[in-house]
């Protein structure tokens, strides 16, 4: 792998939750509204979960801070891409999860119909990969296709407020670090979940129970 790979930081910090990037994600990689169409239920979020056409998700949650003031806390779901995927080391097939050699983006590719695709979900610690009708794994792939010609994936090229930077990964781990500081007088609490395990770096201002997020087992 080139250096380390890539890595994408998540700054909820700046995220105002328009979903460019959940319709970027949508738009890119071809994939089909949500069947049958999600109806409203007295939220923003929309649609409710993650699934086979749908690899990103903002997920919107209130909560109160100690010091009684209100948060409304929006924060990404999709796949980590986690450094040692734990989804890839239950697969039978050396080929249906492979690891770009390049990015390090995790891909489910065609051949996880040939498996149990409950033990591939069960393995993911944030309970990511989703069934289509073939019975095959679907998740977020990084926008490779992209990456490999030169471009940035389509969440980051599209989100209006910087929340969303690709790069090597070294660049975006120094870049994560030192955002937590910059931001330590508004977010005394900020953190990058997982830091060392993923590759998709989310950092969030308020602590990890102000989400609506599945975070790996500690
Ligand atoms: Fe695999 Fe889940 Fe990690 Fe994505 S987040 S690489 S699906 S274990």
């Amino acid at each position: 792998m080139a250096a380390n790979g890539k890595s994408m930081l998540i700054d909820t910090t700046k995220c105002f939750a328009c979903r460019s990037c959940q319709v970027a994600c949508k738009q890119w990689n071809e994939l089909a509204a949500e069947s049958p169409v999600p109806t409203n239920r007295g939220t923003y979020e929309n649609p409710p979960d993650l699934s086979a056409t749908q690899w990103l998700l903002i997920h919107f949650k209130e909560t109160e801070r100690a010091d009684g003031s209100m948060a409304w806390n929006f924060a990404r779901n999709s796949c980590r891409h986690c450094i040692d995927a734990p989804c890839k080391q239950v697969t039978n097939n050396a080929d249906s999860i492979t690891v770009d050699a390049d990015t390090g983006a995790v891909l489910h590719n065609a051949g996880t119909e040939s498996e149990s695709f409950n033990a591939i979900r069960s393995a993911c610690p944030f309970d990511i990969p989703r069934k289509d009708a073939d019975g095959r794994s679907r998740k977020c792939r990084m926008c490779i296709d992209r990456i490999t010609n030169g471009e940035v994936p389509s969440c980051a090229k599209a989100c209006p407020s910087d929340a969303i930077t690709f790069g090597d990964r070294d660049d975006i781990l120094a870049m994560a670090d030192a955002r937590v500081t910059a931001v330590q007088g508004e977010f005394p609490n900020a953190t990058v979940l997982d830091r060392d395990a993923v590759r998709l770096l989310i950092l969030l201002g308020d602590p990890a129970s102000s989400y609506k997020l599945q975070t790996a087992p500690a």
